[in-house]
């Protein structure tokens, strides 16, 4: 059913979400009798993931109280509500949590000489400025995202330089059927049990680096679904060991 009033074309999906917000000319009463009168006493109505940026908990609750049924939504594609509101809600968290957020490319590192990272290197206005921490998360993504890198003589991790196993020819980096066993999805680093990259004779590249993500080598995202899965659960993991790193 469309949604009550005459929003304009285009950007419906915000454009609905701020008009629900707002609630200046009623807009939440008025979807709320708009679906009453072909609600027949189901428990529960789904609405497309339209309902709020801001304040969508309290949108669902009005939507339920007019209904007297259970209120859920729908994701949809881009742009996804839902993952607006999940992204709000992470800098909020991050805020609250006092971290601080650069922006800027990682070019380089400097170490203790003796095993340990102590500083990601960004590049600001042509400058390099070091960002000393106890602990590091690198997160920088698979050959897409550009946490790898590949070219004819070979395949690296351009930001810390840890080890990416690789076939020495590159046509045995693919294998012709299409929608075979591909080799070259699965490269990446290769991590211990704690997700720190290990270099070619199995040693820690650095005490205090994990890795999280597609960076992480051994799986193939495309064939198994699992790219925001690995990502989530070796995120989490790597996050939570750097943090016990520096209590
Ligand atoms: C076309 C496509 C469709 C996909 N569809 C799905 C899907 O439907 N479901 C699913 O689960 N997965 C999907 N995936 C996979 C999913 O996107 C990845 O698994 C996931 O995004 C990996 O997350 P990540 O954080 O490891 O890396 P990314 O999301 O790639 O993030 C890495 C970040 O690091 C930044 N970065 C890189 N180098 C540096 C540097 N030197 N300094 C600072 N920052 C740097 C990059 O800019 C990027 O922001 C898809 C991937 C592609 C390409």
């Amino acid at each position: 059913m469309a949604f009550p009033g005459d929003p304009r074309s285009d950007a419906k999906v915000t454009r609905y979400a701020h008009a629900l917000d707002g609630d200046a000319d009623g807009e939440r009463e008025r979807l709320a009798a708009h679906v009453a009168r072909v609600h027949e006493g189901e428990p529960r109505v789904g609405f497309p993931a339209v309902l709020g940026e801001d304040h969508p908990a309290e949108i669902r609750a009005a939507l339920a109280d007019a209904l007297d049924a259970d209120v859920f939504e729908v994701p949809m594609g881009p742009p996804s509500l839902p993952g607006i509101r999940l992204e709000y809600a992470y800098r909020d968290a991050l805020g609250e949590a006092g971290v601080h957020v650069v922006r800027r490319p990682v070019v380089d590192y400097e170490t203790d000489g003796d095993g340990r990272l102590t500083a990601a290197v960004v590049e600001r206005n042509g400058q390099h400025v070091p960002h000393y921490a106890d602990s590091f998360v690198l997160a920088t993504g698979g050959l897409v995202g550009k946490g790898l890198d590949s070219d004819r003589g070979g395949v690296r991790e351009p930001v810390f330089d840890c080890h990416v196993p690789h076939p020495a020819d590159r046509y045995d980096w693919f294998v012709d059927d299409v929608y075979g066993e591909q080799p070259y999805p699965r490269f990446g680093v290769v991590v211990d049990d704690d997700l720190r990259p290990r270099d070619a004779d199995g040693r820690i590249e650095f005490e205090n680096l994990r890795a999280a993500g597609s960076v992480v080598g051994g799986h193939d995202f495309a064939a198994e679904c699992s790219g925001t899965g690995v990502s989530l659960a070796t995120g989490d993991a790597a996050g939570t060991a750097a943090g016990s790193d520096t209590q």
